[in-house]
């Protein structure tokens, strides 16, 4: 196998870095991963530059030249200047962390959101190549969403479009959010809104499976549940997939999309996607003529895919106008 360009993947996460070299065609030739720490950026660029020093010298390349470097950051990124510029609100320390790494190994670097970098893999790689309108709704342990209208992606003048997990879906819920208002979908309908769903619930169901877990419940553990029709579970997995539903009707009618691709762990779950299609109403999707579908991209490979094609400075993406 001769290989003869490939670029490098760098997907930073609140847990763990990923690190891989991928080809042009969206093969992921080798990867690692790294413990992150995203308690501030110094410290996480710190860790990163550390991991990219193992990787060049323990792992190496396969292809014969690599011609750059996509890196795919949680938070907010002016994908412009190529700068970091918060982890989350109220960590917000703007690091030029594309002007780092390029100094450090010669390659021009670009950098992107998380859900940005997925969305483009999706463009690129997955569903989106069929249609140049989609939406890429990620439902993880947080939401958030990527909206690619006429092929270009929409990332807002302060790069903080798509933070969807902040639209109100319930307007009579007393579950407050962090950024103020009540009744956010991401409260209601993420991996962690949907644990923290339940323990809010678990008075009045003292024989729920989950009562046993209190102390270490997830997200998983109470979809889990749903399937073996525990009622606390059945009542948070009804709730979070019909505010789901009414997230997608209502991205739907914003920028009139042919395909919403969901992503994420919660979403793989098949009793949770049937759930949200059961609560679709087919007049509001009458022109989702692709469909609303799961990812068929590998859950853990898709950020470090989406980063290597933002590496790629295929589209606006990257910031290549
Ligand atoms: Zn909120």
């Amino acid at each position: 196998m001769n290989i003869q360009e490939s670029v490098i993947g760098i997907d930073l996460g609140g847990t763990k870095i990923l690190i891989g070299e991928v080809t042009k065609d969206g093969e992921v030739l080798h990867s690692k991963s790294y413990p992150s720490n995203t308690e501030n950026q110094a410290k996480a660029v710190e860790v990163l530059l550390n991991a990219l020093d193992d990787y060049s010298e323990n792992i190496g390349f396969i292809a014969t030249k690599q011609v750059g470097i996509g890196v795919g950051l949680v938070g907010r990124v002016n994908y412009k200047a190529g700068i970091w510029l918060e982890i989350e609100p109220g960590k917000t320390n703007p690091t030029p962390l594309a002007e780092i790494l390029e100094t450090k190994t010669g390659l021009p670097v670009r950098l992107g959101n998380d859900v940005v970098c997925a969305t483009m893999a999706e463009k690129q790689f997955g569903w989106g190549r069929e249609t140049n309108d989609f939406i890429y709704l990620n439902v993880g342990t947080g939401l958030a969403a990527g909206f690619v209208v006429d092929g270009r992606i929409t990332q807002g003048g302060h790069f903080n479009a798509g933070e969807i997990g902040h639209a109100v879906v319930d307007i009579h819920s007393d579950v407050l959010c962090g950024c103020g208002r009540r009744g956010c979908v991401e409260r209601l309908a993420s991996g962690l809104g949907i644990k923290e769903e339940a323990l809010r619930h678990l008075n009045e169901y003292p024989t729920s499976l989950l009562a046993d877990n209190k102390a270490e419940l997830t997200g998983k553990m109470v979809l889990h549940a749903a399937e073996q029709k525990d009622k606390l579970a059945e009542k948070i997995i009804d709730n979070a997939t019909l505010q789901l539903a009414n997230l997608i009707m209502n991205m739907v009618r914003t920028t009139d999309p042919e395909c919403v691709i969901l992503g994420g762990g919660v979403t793989r779950n098949e009793l949770f996607f049937q759930k949200i299609l059961a609560n679709l109403q087919s007049n509001t999707i009458r022109f989702v003529t692709k469909g609303v579908v799961r990812s068929q991209l590998e859950k853990d490979k898709v950020g470090l895919i989406g980063a290597a094609v933002i590496g790629m400075r295929l589209g606006n993406e990257g910031g290549q106008e």
